[in-house]
């Protein structure tokens, strides 16, 4: 016992444990973004609920209204209370210096992106991050990104793009060989943000499993699906059995958050104690997160648990 509370996490499970067990469990580890307490707030409340292990994210951006190292503080001080395993990932990070910055405040992992960049120069670039930060320290798990998912967890009018940069096999296994890495984020039909009939329930993405099954074959490390929102239910399912490690979700929970701050505020105009305003959205949001966790750890999920965002 110490002053700043009861220490319940007494595992010394690091984030490559986790995956390994996860993946031997045919399940996925939940990837959440948050950029303010709210979110992690609720990313951590639906750890607990659910009993499972949560990958908390930040993007540069998400990291810069946060703080990279105050949210890196916040995260391990919640980590010691928690029954089950927090971790910590930068997210989509473009330089070198973001990519230490996050190693220097104790990010668990880092997700290295030069996929914008031609292939050997994101073959360069990443390879000089992953050398950097397990320099800092060898356990830091890092991802590299490479094909085309589009930018922004937003939501949006039309697709961008039309998924013609899939990943393939041989460049997923090149670049795994030339810079690497522990953690493979691929383009198999998955795709930041969310289309306007997907927010609405209309629609749903659909991701190419083959290619999954052939990549991870390939590249024989851990693959990430990035841009999980207002996927399919049984995509998500048979992606982790042809091998997906990880699963972003952010979009959902900003949608969650945006609905649910506009109804908590209109509840009450007179209403000024941000706690009551904002536990509200705490609580939705956590039923997105709780949701999705059961979800790639196989357990029932009621079609009317994410609400509108399903
Ligand atoms: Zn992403």
């Amino acid at each position: 016992m110490t002053a700043v509370g009861t220490h319940k996490n007494t595992s010394k499970d690091t984030l490559r444990d986790v995956l390994i067990r996860l993946q031997a469990e045919g399940a996925a580890l939940g990837h959440f973004n948050v950029a303010d307490l709210v979110l992690l707030k609720a990313v951590v409340a639906a750890a607990a609920e659910t009993k499972l292990p949560v990958l908390v994210g930040a993007s540069e951006g998400e990291r810069e209204f946060f703080g990279a190292r105050q949210l890196a503080a916040l995260v391990k001080s919640l980590r010691q209370e928690s029954e089950v395993p927090i971790f910590l990932n930068a997210d989509h990070t473009h330089s070198l210096a973001k990519a230490m910055e996050a190693a220097n405040a104790g990010f668990d992992s880092v997700g290295i992106d030069f996929s914008a960049l031609p292939f050997e120069q994101n073959v360069v670039r990443t390879k000089e991050a992953v050398e950097a930060i397990k320099g800092v320290n060898p356990a830091i798990l890092a991802e590299g990104e490479i094909g085309d998912i589009g930018t922004g967890s937003e939501i949006k009018e039309t697709a961008q793009g039309d998924f013609k940069n899939l990943t393939t096999p041989e460049q997923a296994r090149q670049f795994v060989e030339a810079t690497r890495i522990d953690i493979l984020a691929p383009a198999v039909g998955n795709m930041h943000g969310m289309l306007k009939s997907m927010v609405q329930g209309k629609a749903k993405k659909h991701l190419d499993l083959e290619r999954i099954a052939q990549i991870k074959q390939a590249a024989g490390v851990f693959l990430t699906l990035h841009g999980g929102s207002g996927t399919d239910d049984e995509h998500f399912r048979k992606a982790i059995a042809a091998g997906i490690n990880i699963i972003h979700i952010n979009t959902e929970l900003r949608v969650a958050w945006r609905e649910s701050l506009g109804e908590s505020l209109a509840r009450d105009s007179n209403e000024v104690v941000s706690y009551k305003i904002l536990r509200p959205v705490v609580d939705s949001v956590k039923q997105v997160v709780s949701s999705r966790l059961r979800l790639f750890h196989g357990q029932q999920v009621s079609p009317e648990a994410v609400g509108s965002v399903a």
